[in-house]
Order: C-alpha cells, then structure tokens, then sequence
C-alpha cells in the first residue's frame, strides 16, 4: 500500500446527493487535505436500473459548492488510474471475476429469480426467516459446485444467463478494526454468498467497489454507517484476491431531529428545511426537492454545520472556515453515535456568516436580492441598508424582505401599531415633523436625529408618543433599525411623501 493517503467519495448517481452524503464527501476531504493525500472522486454506476440522469452533473455542482474539489478522478484530474465512472470500467472487471473462479473462491450459479423466490417461501413457510444462499443451501441450488463441469458450459455456451457468487468458507470468523467503530466481527456463518457478477455482464456494487478501491491505490475507506454491513464481506473479497484491505472509517448516521431514525427528505418536508445541499429538479419525474443553496445559506456556514455533525474538534471552537477544518479534522473525534440534525443550528451559523460580512460584501448580498426582484435602488445608499438590516438577517433576502420598505413606500400599515399608537394627535405631530425635516438643508441621518430631538424638547413630548407613529407612516411597520438613518435612505422627498400618504390614510 502506497505511504500517501489516498480517499475516494463514490457514489451511485440515483437522485441528489442527500446532505449525509456530502457529510461523507467532507469528511473524505478533510482527512486527505490533513494529511497531504489525493481525494478521488468515482462514480459507481454498475447499477443501470437505478441510473438517474442528471445525477451525475448533481454530484459535482454541489461538491463544487461547498468547496470540495476533487484531487483526481471526476471533476478531477485523470491520473492514470481512469476511467472513473464503473459504467466505463466494465471490461475490466472480468479479468478478477475470473481470478476467483479459477482460485474457487467464487461459483456460477444459475437460479433464476423465480428459483429463489421459491426458496425463500420454502424456508419462511418452514420458520425460517432469513433464508441465505450459502454453505449450507448453495449445495441444493443450481450452481458450479452442485452440476457437473460439462452441463456447465453447456449452459453458459447456450447464452444462459448467470451470475459469479462468492464462496464464503464455513465458520470463519471475519474480523477487522474500524477507525470509528472499533474491532467488528461477523461469522461467515451469517453472510451470504453476495452476487459479484450480475447475468447483464456488470459487476456489483461489492465486486467494482473492491476492485476500483485497489487499482486505484486507495488506502482509507470512509463511508457512511450504512455500509458497515456490507463491509465483512469486502474484506472477505480482499482475503480472496490476497490483497491487503484498506482502513475502514464508518461515519455515524444523521438522525432526525425529533425522534429516533435517519434523517430523511420527509423529516425536511414535514419540519420545513432542506435535505439537500442544492435545488434538485429531475427533468423526467419532474420531481423537485430544495437546496441549502437556494434557501440562503453560504457554503461556508453549510460546511461548518455539516461538519460538526459527528465530529468535534475536543474544544469549544464551533467556527471553523474549510482550511481551520482541515487543520482540526481528526478521524478519531467522529463519534460513534449518530448525530441528530439541528436545523435551528445551521440558521445561528448563517447568521454568524452573515454578520462577518464586510459592508461591501453585505451590499453585494443585497444586490443580488433586489436583481432577482426587479427592485430599482440607488447604489450608493446599499452598502448602509445592507448593513443596518444585517441586524436581523438569518439569510441574504432577510436583508431584502425585512426594509422592503426601503424600496417601496408602504401600501398598509401595521395593524396592531396603527390601533395603539396612532392617535388623534399623531396626524398634527407628524405634519411639525414634515414642517421641520423640509427646511432640512442637509438631510442626513445627524441632522434628521436633532430636527426630531428638537422637536420633542420644544413640545415636551415623550419619544413614545412621536417615535412609534412616525416608524409607521414612513415604514409602515412597528418596529426596525434606526429611523434617522432609514429617513436618509430614503431621502427627504420620499420620506415627506410617504408622511403625507399616512396622514391620508390613517387620518
Ligand atoms: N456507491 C456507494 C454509495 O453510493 C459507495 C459506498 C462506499 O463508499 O463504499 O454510497
């Protein structure tokens, strides 16, 4: 095995890329960035009935979004080790198939689907729940080991179909240390003798998986917790080659929020977030699910929470960029149990991102909102909303949604204010105000603040009795950021417009 760390992210393109998985993709990259590897990326293919097109292209957008750039392989650079996609590998895998049935550590075997069926009804009917094809029963099937060398090829060279099943060996003990999880040990005696080559000529998942793993030097094996099953028999398969096995490293599952199981797209539709890392619209089931992408979340506070989710660093730092991952990433702080997703979580870090914006970069945010709007604004003034709205932003269209009326005067007003604060003197208040703010020279938030300030001295009134009445006519709300600073936003002659609408409206 080559000294350099070598780690793959291999999925099966068959719809988006749940946020587990992109869990997983981090994980990979983290640990081969830490310890200056190659993080591959392969996709496993074998299985053409669950091909989802647009799969593929999925994968890669979203990785390419969170940052995660493949060292080698897909969305990678071609390192020799090509291709990567299993679909394009076919004809390689024969050649191994062949090695075991020739060491007879693999069989043929004939049954059809309806056979097994039969078998399995036969064992259930007897009480028997869990029928297996293994060392017991595969000497009652239709197989190498149970027909004669001749009716074998016979059958092969009349075009019958078959599949390669690997011989496990009676009671063996199959042990192996996982980084995570500790020692695991599983007897042969309740595996089954997993399909390695299918009757369309393809490879299993278990077979190509095996074979790409070491043709493609790599020398860690971190995958989600749903693959610790399948994980003895891939080290059976190693023993079969004589090749030595990987580390294995089976990450935690990400649990529901709110009661025991795997965290699934329902859970998201039902609690109202997204399971995915990008929009996802499949052209030919039209089916859609939504994306942390598009709901507002910045790559980076995606990141950060995802990665927390199974791992710590042993201190109290939550806030990491990828490169502070990198350097904090450890496999053995990823724990054993499963991490219950906080939804909640991942709005407080987008916010933390948010609010560590620079005014530029929070006016580029807003921008970008007001585009997609259609919303005219003047340039000038989007550096300071942008920032006096960050305030109370999760996401960049809060910075948008929440001063609205920033863009556009108010068509209603705040019911609940208008009831409480709007008085029959508010009408005669807010008409001084209009007086005074039109022979304002200078219409800056400063000047503004001590118009206003004067105004209440000269009239002995409380700001209570002006300030809520005034936010309403100009904003049309009952609460917000300062109303010095949106009346300079807005300009004097909007802010004198919508004074006067309000005095119309409201009486
Ligand atoms: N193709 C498998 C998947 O879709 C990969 C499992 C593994 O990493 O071995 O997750």
């Amino acid at each position: 095995m080559s000294s350099k760390v070598r780690v793959r992210f291999a999925p099966s393109p068959t719809g988006p890329l749940h946020i587990g998985g992109v869990r997983t993709a981090l994980y990979n990259y983290l640990f081969a960035k830490k310890h200056g590897g190659d993080f591959l990326l392969r996709i496993e293919d074998t299985d053409q009935t669950r091909f989802v097109a647009g799969a593929e292209k999925y994968i890669i957008e979203s990785l390419a979004w969170c940052g995660i750039s493949p060292d080698e392989g897909i969305g990678g650079e071609d390192r020799g080790n090509g291709p990567y996609r299993q679909s394009e590998r076919k004809p390689m895998y024969r050649q191994y198939v062949d090695q075991l049935l020739a060491d007879e550590k693999a069989y043929i075997a004939f049954d059809t689907a309806d056979e097994l069926d039969a078998m399995r009804q036969l064992a259930k009917d007897a009480g028997a729940a869990n029928w297996q094809y293994n060392y017991i029963t595969r000497g009652n099937m239709k197989n190498s080991l149970t027909l004669p060398k001749e009716e074998v090829e016979a059958k092969i060279a009349a075009g019958e179909p078959y599949v390669v099943r690997i011989k496990l060996p009676r009671n063996h003990e199959v042990r192996f240390e996982d980084t995570i999880r500790g020692w695991v040990s599983v007897n042969t005696n309740n595996m089954d003798d997993k399909v390695l080559f299918k009757s369309d000529g393809m490879p299993t998942y278990h077979l190509a998986n095996i074979v790409d793993d070491r043709l493609m030097g790599i020398t860690h094996v971190i995958r989600g917790e749903e693959w610790l099953p399948s994980a003895p028999l891939h080290v059976m398969l190693y023993e079969a080659f004589g090749w030595e096995c990987p580390i294995f490293a089976h990450l935690p599952l990400l649990l529901k929020p709110d009661g025991p199981g795997k965290l699934s797209k329902r859970d998201g539709d039902r609690l109202g977030f997204p399971v995915f890392p990008i929009d996802w619209h499949n052209e030919e089931t039209g089916e859609t699910a939504s994306g942390y992408r598009e709901f507002g979340f910045f790559p980076g506070a995606f990141i950060n929470m995802l990665a927390l989710l199974g791992w710590n660093p042993g201190t109290e730092q939550e806030i990491f960029d990828l490169q502070g991952l990198i350097e904090a990433f450890d496999l053995s702080k990823v724990s054993k149990s499963g991490a219950k997703f906080d939804f909640e979580k991942g709005k407080w870090f987008n916010q933390l991102y948010l609010r560590a914006l620079n005014e530029d970069q929070l006016a580029a945010e807003l921008k970008k909102e007001l585009d997609k709007e259609g919303l005219a604004y003047n340039e000038a003034h989007l550096g300071k909303i942008a920032t006096m709205m960050s305030e109370r932003a999760t996401f960049p269209q809060d910075l948008l949604t929440e001063g609205q009326f920033l863009f556009s005067a108010p068509t209603e007003y705040d019911e609940k204010t208008a009831s409480k604060k709007w008085t029959a003197d508010s009408a005669g208040m807010m008409q001084d105000l209009a007086l005074r703010f039109s022979a304002l020279d200078d219409f800056t938030e400063e000047h503004i603040e001590a118009s206003f300030k004067a105004y209440l001295e000269e009239k002995e009134l409380g700001f209570g009795k002006v300030g809520p009445s005034f936010r309403l006519a100009v904003t049309g709300k009952g609460m917000g950021p300062s109303m010095f600073t949106i009346c300079e936003v807005l300009g004097k002659d909007e802010v004198l417009a919508r004074i006067e609408k309000a005095i119309a409206v409201l009486g």
